[in-house]
């Protein structure tokens, strides 16, 4: 069993990775509407309440919403706080988040940690109150 876990969380951290990379390359032939400024102040505030967005037919079924926390607390290292029903937003914390707000495997971080803040190619970017960065319009 211990081994079918291993294989199971490395094969999808692989497919996380593949798709960290392959986002770059669709980026360079695609202009998003959006870009990030600024720096970050490395005090791990985006690391304390990480929201991943799930849709509410995914959150009333007891399966996915299991995939999903299995994914997020297994392929990454992160586990379950809370829930914000009204954002539909699934809020975890960080095993890897030292005390003074550094990331204790920054070198070896999850694509999802890499991308932050996340830039889609539609959406104003969501950053958290008082982030060093911020977000402006592509030119
Ligand atoms: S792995 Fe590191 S960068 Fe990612 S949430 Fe945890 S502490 Fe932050």
């Amino acid at each position: 069993m211990l081994l079918f876990n291993i294989v199971v969380t490395g094969f999808f951290r692989v497919l996380a990775i593949i798709d960290y990379y392959l986002e770059k390359v669709v980026g360079v032939f695609f202009k998003k509407k959006w870009k990030i400024a600024g720096s970050c102040k490395k005090d791990g505030r985006c690391c304390r309440d990480i929201g991943i967005i799930a849709e509410k037919w995914i959150i009333n079924n007891k399966y996915l919403l299991k995939l999903v926390t299995w994914w997020y607390t297994k392929v990454h290292p992160f586990y379950f706080k809370y829930y914000v029903e009204n954002e539909d937003a699934l809020i975890f914390g960080c095993t890897k988040l030292n005390d003074n707000g550094s990331c204790s495997i920054y070198k070896k971080r999850p694509p999802i940690c890499r991308k932050y803040p996340v830039v889609n190619y539609f959406k104003k970017p969501v950053l958290f109150e008082g982030c060093g960065f911020k977000a402006e319009m592509n030119s």
